[in-house]
């Protein structure tokens, strides 16, 4: 009898824990863009859905912001890169390569599994080039698994471009200029829930398109003061390729997201002009968009429940 109630106990506690574990986990690793800045590293999004465990690009800082959120740098299922800009794959190398170690921080067995757009397979070819030396030095010197050190790159296109254990993670075509085609946002369901992180891209109608209704928006946003965009050449076109806050304002407006998030918050300014506040930001989105609004930072954590997002 007693060794029946020790077991009914021990069931109702798990019971209990399994209630209280959410299953629906979005981790804001990076909220920044290409300045070198301590308060936001580079672009990266962790997303814990069901059993997988998957990233959103890999900014710089990735791995120290993954060791943070308590993950190892070897239990990432998949690698979804937006495109190929710097400030968005500068810290694969580190979650590669570091991921591979047999430390705890490590002990990825598989290859790095990457999906990407056109382009990534070549990077990927390239960056195991680079790092040759180590890889061929560790599998001599400390045994380490070589086929663990691959990386199988896929090169995607629009729709759905991965589907394991009940989650499904589709490419959003977005538009982040000319030149930079294609670009992608990403859109991850799980369990009737969902999360949509929008990549960089200026104002797109296909993104409200697939975000419409989503559970959590994660966007980007840029900005600089009116004097700032009169004298220089340089900010206009950083503008140019990204969404402004009245005009994210109009995204959320539309899509009708149960919560919009800034991430990639990129706040222009010189010498002699300061650049906005995140007051500005907000104040800013305010004229188009007046439902939830959390202006990203490192570390954030988004709970997409069955009632709702809740911020932990
Ligand atoms: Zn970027
Ligand atoms: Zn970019």
């Amino acid at each position: 009898m007693k060794t029946f109630l020790v077991a009914l106990f021990a069931a109702v506690l798990s019971c209990a824990a399994a209630a209280q574990q959410p299953d629906f986990k979005v981790t804001l690793l990076g909220t920044g863009s290409p300045p070198p800045v301590l308060k936001r590293f580079g672009p990266a999004v962790l997303v814990q859905a069901g059993k997988e465990t998957l990233l959103i690009d890999c900014g710089r800082g990735c791995t120290q912001r993954l060791a943070q959120a308590g993950v190892k740098l070897g239990a990432i299922d998949a690698l979804f890169i937006t495109h190929l800009h710097s400030d968005h794959v500068v810290g694969i190398p580190d979650l590669w390569l570091t991921g591979w170690l047999d430390s705890p921080f490590g002990t990825r067995t598989q290859p790095l599994q990457v999906w990407g757009p056109a382009g990534t397979r070549s990077m990927m070819e390239n960056m195991q080039k680079t790092f040759q030396w180590d890889v061929d030095t560790r599998v001599a010197d400390q045994n380490l698994s070589r086929s663990a050190a691959g990386i199988n790159a896929t090169e995607m296109a629009a729709g759905v471009v991965y589907e394991r254990n009940g989650v499904r993670v589709s490419a959003i075509e977005v538009d982040h200029g000319e030149l930079i085609k294609p670009a992608f946002g990403f859109r991850i369901d799980y369990d009737g829930r969902s999360v949509v992180i929008s990549g960089d891209t200026r104002f797109s109608e296909n993104l409200i398109k697939h975000a419409a209704g989503v559970d959590l928006l994660v966007h980007q946003v840029a900005m600089a003061k009116e004097e700032l965009l009169a004298k220089s050449e340089r900010v206009r076109t950083i503008l140019a390729h990204h969404t402004k806050p009245p005009e994210a304002g109009t995204v959320f407006a539309r899509a009708k997201p149960k919560l919009a998030v800034y991430y990639h918050i990129s706040l222009q300014g010189d010498p002699t002009v300061p650049a906005p506040t995140e007051k500005d930001v907000e104040d800013a989105t305010r004229s188009t968009y007046a439902g939830p609004l959390v202006l990203g930072e490192d570390m954030m954590v988004f709970v997409i429940g069955k009632d709702g997002v809740t911020k932990q």
